[in-house]
């Protein structure tokens, strides 16, 4: 029997593509009941435990990275709650399984005896924890406007350790962030993350990517590229070349890593 006992209280609106779902997880944030007993959300999607430290990556300080097997491919059980439709299963399955065309990763079904999983479910919002947190851990997406292929690929790369686009490392270089656009209290959502790049470029159409109003209080860009204001970002719909790559990297799936 799967049982959880984390859970956390915020609402969502509806949408119609990947990207307004910087929106939601805007909205999502807005609506965050704060519980000890519940995990934080971060950058409005990210799921930590309380313990956890928000600007560490925590796949640095508590080693979150999913098993690799001798066969060199790297197996993660998944259980999908049985609320979906079937269309929205086939969704969820279509994301799961568009890793593995591409990466050493391999989601696969959940086994008697597994002691760490994925459990997808539709709870309030789209998040998930960053990287393995052993036993099961909660990727929520909801029926309300998280069952989008580019959004299911997001949140599996949290799942998988990876953070947002706008918190690497070397953000500054890219993107200018305008603090005073952002809604208050919400400003911890733009905070640095030492992230490993894996020897990738800032990639404006990552998949992990917000758009440049995401968390802005007066309809004003909180985001915009540098030194061309004129790029577009935020609005892939799927993963990128890029997200592939540090994900192949970030595993050592050597057959599929390009350097
Ligand atoms: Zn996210």
């Amino acid at each position: 029997m799967l049982v959880f006992s984390w859970s956390v209280v915020i609402l969502l609106l509806g949408s119609s593509s990947w990207a307004e779902i910087a929106t939601i997880e805007e909205d999502t944030s807005r609506e965050l009941s704060v519980n000890l007993h519940h995990p934080d959300l971060i950058g409005g999607d990210i799921a930590i435990k309380p313990e956890a430290s928000r600007n560490a990556d925590p796949c640095t300080s508590r080693g979150c990275l999913w098993q690799k097997w001798s066969d060199g491919k790297v197996y993660i059980p998944y259980y999908i709650a049985n609320h979906y439709s079937s269309r929205e299963v086939s969704i969820i399955t279509r994301g799961l399984e568009s890793f593995s065309s591409v990466s050493c990763i391999r989601f696969r079904p959940y086994q008697n005896g597994d002691h760490e999983w994925l459990s997808i479910e539709s709870r309030n919002g789209c998040y998930s924890y960053v990287g393995r947190q052993g036993g099961g851990q909660t990727v929520s997406l909801s029926r309300q406007g998280c069952l989008y292929h580019g959004t299911v690929q997001h949140e599996l790369l949290h799942a998988l350790g990876f953070n947002h686009e706008q918190t690497r490392s070397d953000r500054d270089n890219h993107i200018k962030v305008y603090w005073e656009n952002i809604i208050d209290g919400m400003a911890y959502n733009f905070d640095k993350i030492k992230t490993l790049n894996q020897g990738t470029p800032y990639d404006y159409n990552s998949v992990m990517q917000y758009e440049k109003y995401a968390f802005s209080k007066n309809n004003r860009p909180t985001m915009m590229p540098i030194p061309n204001s004129n790029v577009s970002f935020g609005q892939a719909t799927q993963m990128s070349q890029n997200d592939i790559d540090r994900l192949n990297r970030l595993y050592n799936c050597c057959k599929y890593s390009a350097a």
